[in-house]
């Protein structure tokens, strides 16, 4: 894979312990599940998944205990054929932790014990300039604490390495860190929280992504909209024009949309690194977030490059 390809991930990682309960239980109340899943998460550990699936050349920066989830978590890895030389180990701290109950209801309870997550500080980043310097995009999300992803951010601007920013979930970070987001990655509810508001529909969302680009937010932005697939804004570097347009989604029957985002964020972030135009990345991280909810799981549900093309066409 040429440099191009090549992407760094700086971001979380969990493992996933999920219940599967009839109803919630009451405070002080035991009670036995029907079913119980134990997988690889964390939105960044998911989206280097997703970019590696895409055929990027991924590097993932994270930090796990000393324990047997960071074993599970590195075989898991291991197993996609993602390298593990970037999961720095604390030996003090246990690898994160969510502890998700999911009721027959379909409602879910999720806490999360950030764990080694924690460590994740600034001087991390710091000992990867080289490596961002190489890469084609450097990506992060909002799990990681507010002073790291603004360090990602200088890293990236003065490595000239375009920065991916999917602001899940909607941390406060400085005015700068989000300027400098090429694009800037939101959900609905995440572009709502940094000011990016919607008009009616989809045609809200597009005057609301192009304004926010306008108005120098982000380099340029793209918010997923579910079903809807996707709007996304970036100024021209031809005319300095705003331009903003819709990527609808395939139409698909969804099985699980867990992880969804994650398969868009990273493939996206794979595409752009590649040396697609955004316009591209953004139809192929549609197509991906479309087949990711086709399948059961997260990390288990992204779809290889040749699917992925193939569904975007
Ligand atoms: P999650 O938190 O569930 O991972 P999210 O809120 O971050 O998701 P969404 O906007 O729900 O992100 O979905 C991301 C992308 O996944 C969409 O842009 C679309 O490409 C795809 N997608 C999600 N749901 C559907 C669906 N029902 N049908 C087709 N594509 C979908």
């Amino acid at each position: 894979m040429s440099a191009a390809g090549r992407v760094v991930v700086v971001g979380s990682l969990n493992v996933d312990s999920t219940a599967y309960v009839r109803s919630f239980p009451a405070p002080g109340e035991t009670i036995t599940a029907h079913g119980l899943r134990v997988a690889l998460g964390g939105k960044g550990t998911n989206q280097a998944v997703a970019a590696h699936r895409f055929g990027a050349d991924v590097e993932l920066l994270a930090r796990v205990g000393d324990d047997a989830n960071a074993r599970l978590a590195r075989d898991t890895l291991a197993g996609f054929g993602l390298a593990t030389d970037g999961l720095g180990i604390e030996p003090d701290a246990p690898t994160g932790v969510a502890l998700i109950t999911v009721a027959d209801s379909g409602e879910n309870t999720v806490i999360v014990a950030s764990g080694a997550n924690e460590r994740m500080s600034p001087a991390v980043v710091a000992g990867a300039r080289e490596r961002v310097a190489d890469a084609g995009a450097v990506l992060t999300q909002g799990e990681l604490p507010v002073a790291t992803i603004e360090r990602i951010a200088e890293v990236a601007r003065e490595a000239g390495t375009r920065f991916v920013l999917n602001l899940a979930p909607p941390v406060e970070v400085s005015p700068d860190t989000l300027a400098a987001a090429d694009p800037l990655v939101v959900n609905e509810h995440e572009a709502r929280a940094v000011g990016i508001e919607p008009g009616d529909a989809i045609d809200g969302w597009l005057a609301a992504a192009s304004a926010a680009v306008e108005r120098g937010l982000a380099q340029s932005v793209v918010v997923t909209l579910g079903a809807a697939g996707a709007v996304a804004a970036e100024r021209s570097d031809a005319d300095g024009r705003v331009t903003a347009w819709t990527q609808p989604a395939p139409e698909v029957t969804p099985v699980d949309t867990t992880g969804a985002g994650d398969g868009f964020t990273g493939t996206l972030a794979a595409a752009l690194a590649a040396g697609h135009p955004l316009v591209d990345a953004v139809r192929l991280a549609t197509a991906a977030g479309a087949l990711a909810v086709q399948q059961r799981g997260t990390v288990d549900s992204y779809a290889d490059r040749d699917a992925v093309v193939a569904a975007a066409d």
